[in-house]
């Protein structure tokens, strides 16, 4: 079986695969020695024990709270909790089929919704809801023990299949262990999609129902460079994936060789390459692949699979550790950037997340959220070379705000005697149209700006950047795109402020050609796409590039700019499409 989808990040990945259910934690399929079994029904047992204290508890307190009336409910779960369908039955399938508790348990889940659906009595019918109820609760108990496997515990290496994941559930991930991603959802500006490249992984997107699809456990194969996954290939095909596979290596390995190389043109333009990273052991990876600085620090990352805010000294650490693994170069962390989702997890949403109340958006609800990042970000400072960066910054107002906080953040810390740099850089990314719009009166208030141009194309073309069905109207080469990032650099570069581009834009070879051509002097990328991006540039002329640009301003779509493009630098780009879009 072949499915196709959107190739994020280039490679070929071949492994078993690790597919991952979303239900109240994330179940996955793993087949055991015959030697872990009777281990793994105790700890079934035990995860079943637990969760009966637990109701004992839950009704115990209720009854004294509100009265016996009410606790009958939890009556209705404990007898389920000492049904012999519901534990026996695991028990046989954990030792027939040799699989975890986890996915056991999921296997009589559905066999008892099966039976559940065929009663007439809607009453009866509705009880389903309390069995998902009990069995969430002995998938938690079984998560929480120090010898269960989980996404952070990983006993072996697999290909991961995936709906999606989220940041938090990205930080958790064995990432060592994994060879690649399959997603159902996403594109190439996906987050899941830009961590794959972030950790040299191949990864698929889009593939829409690869989790219903690819059985679990099976070999499968994924080309991240063609956007393909391949369930048990035959041996001719395997051995086909195994060439490419090895070539991409070896490309890998000489485009690596060039990490010490200065990023200059032909002509002397000096470019900076700086690195994207989620998390700080990213910081050697940066280095590895000759990144100049961190530009673009995404700390969501640090909120974990509970969501929970990190405390003070939690941040200080990982920001003090990554300005001393950088030093001399300049790390820019992003403030949050999160959805309202995070603060209240499974809480109501927005309706339209990428619209509604986000990042800064957040500051007046969650106040003390952004004002102990910022207190850990200021201490920081006095470390190494540290910048501060603003998200989501709609206009002059927002950023007034964000340094409101800023400033009083500083006062406490002067009183305090804390020390930090007086004159830690304050930065905006421009990222939603209306920043673009007054880059201008921003840059009065602002001491960089970097360019995410992942949402700012979303947000300028109205195309969801994790949807692919649509991923053929995200265009980087709209004319609108070039245009905002024009209207940027320019106000940036009358201000006097440093402008660079973060978004994918700078990681693509092709796109980041026309940023240079535009006068961007600064890019940062996953630190994997630098040495693609370095030879590309090595091998243009600035002056060139900056005719090129002109030219693409000109022309009203982004199929012809690319046309132009592609010929007009034909000898220093590969005849790659700009991003792999179908
Ligand atoms: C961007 O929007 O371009 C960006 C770099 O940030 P993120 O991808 O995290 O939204
Ligand atoms: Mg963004």
């Amino acid at each position: 079986m072949e499915l196709r989808g959107i190739g994020v990040s280039p490679g070929v990945a071949v492994g078993q695969a690790l597919v991952v259910e979303r239900e109240a934690v994330p179940v996955f399929r793993l087949l055991l020695a015959p030697e872990a079994v009777e281990g793994e029904v105790q700890r079934l047992t035990r995860a079943v024990e637990a969760s009966q204290k637990q109701l004992l508890a839950i009704k115990e307190r209720l009854a004294r709270e509100v009265g016996g009336r009410h606790a009958y409910i939890f009556d209705a779960h404990l007898l389920m909790l000492e049904d012999p369908l519901l534990l026996d039955r695991a028990v046989t399938v954990i030792r027939e089929d040799h699989v975890n508790a986890e996915w056991a348990l999921r296997t009589v889940a559905e066999q008892l919704h099966a039976l559940f659906d065929e009663f007439t009595d809607a009453y009866l019918r509705e009880r389903s809801t309390d069995l998902d109820d009990v069995l969430g609760r002995i998938q938690i108990n079984l998560g929480g023990a120090a010898d269960s496997p989980s996404l952070s515990r990983l006993p072996g290496s697999f290909v991961l299949v995936t709906e999606d994941l989220t940041p938090s559930e990205a930080a958790e991930l064995d990432w060592e262990r994994i060879l690649a991603v399959a997603m159902d959802a996403g594109s190439p500006t996906h987050h899941t999609a830009i961590l794959a490249r972030s950790f040299g992984i191949p990864a698929v997107a889009g593939l829409q129902d690869a989790t219903r699809r690819v059985p679990p456990g099976s070999l499968i194969v994924v080309d991240g460079t063609a956007g393909r996954l391949v369930v048990e290939p035959t041996a001719p095909t395997l051995e086909g994936f195994r060439a490419v596979q090895q070539r991409h290596r070896q490309e890998e390995e000489r485009l690596q060789a060039t990490s010490a190389l200065p990023a200059v043109t032909r002509d002397g333009v000096r470019v900076r390459l700086q690195a994207n990273a989620e998390f700080p052991d990213e910081a050697d990876t940066a280095l590895l692949y000759g990144a100049e600085g961190i530009g673009l620090f995404r700390s969501e990352y640090l909120l974990g699979r509970a969501r929970e805010w990190p405390d003070e000294k939690r941040q200080l650490d990982v920001y003090r550790r990554l300005v001393e693994l950088m030093r001399p170069h300049t790390v820019t962390v992003r403030t949050w950037d999160v959805g309202s989702e995070d603060l209240a997890p499974g809480g109501p949403t927005s309706p339209n997340p990428a619209l509604g109340e986000r990042s800064l958006r957040l500051l007046r609800r969650a106040p003390d959220a952004f004002r102990v990042q910022l207190r850990a970000l200021l201490q920081a400072s006095a470390h190494g070379a540290l910048r501060i960066m603003f998200p989501f910054v709609a206009g002059p107002a927002d950023l007034a705000e964000a340094r409101g906080l800023f400033e009083e953040v500083r006062q406490e810390l002067r009183r305090e005697g804390l020390p930090f740099d007086e004159r830690v850089p304050i930065g905006v990314t421009v990222e939603v149209p209306s920043a673009a719009l007054t880059a201008d009166l921003l840059a009065r208030g602002a001491d960089f700006f970097s360019v995410g141009t992942n949402d700012l194309i979303q947000y300028l073309l109205a195309v969801d950047r994790t949807d692919p069905r649509v991923s053929a109207h995200y265009q980087p080469l709209h004319p609108a795109v070039l245009r905002a990032v024009r209207a940027t650099v320019e106000a940036a570069g009358r201000a006097g402020i440093p402008l660079s581009v973060c978004g994918e834009m700078a990681a693509e070879p092709a796109t980041a050609l026309v940023l240079v051509g535009l006068g961007v002097t600064e890019l940062s990328m996953s630190p994997a796409a630098i040495p693609r991006v370095k030879a590309a540039l090595r091998g243009a002329l600035a002056a060139h590039l900056k005719e090129v640009a002109e030219a693409c301003l000109g022309l009203p779509t982004a199929a012809e700019i690319e046309a132009r493009l592609r010929g007009e630098l034909a000898d220093v780009l590969a005849a790659r499409p700009v991003f792999q879009a179908e």
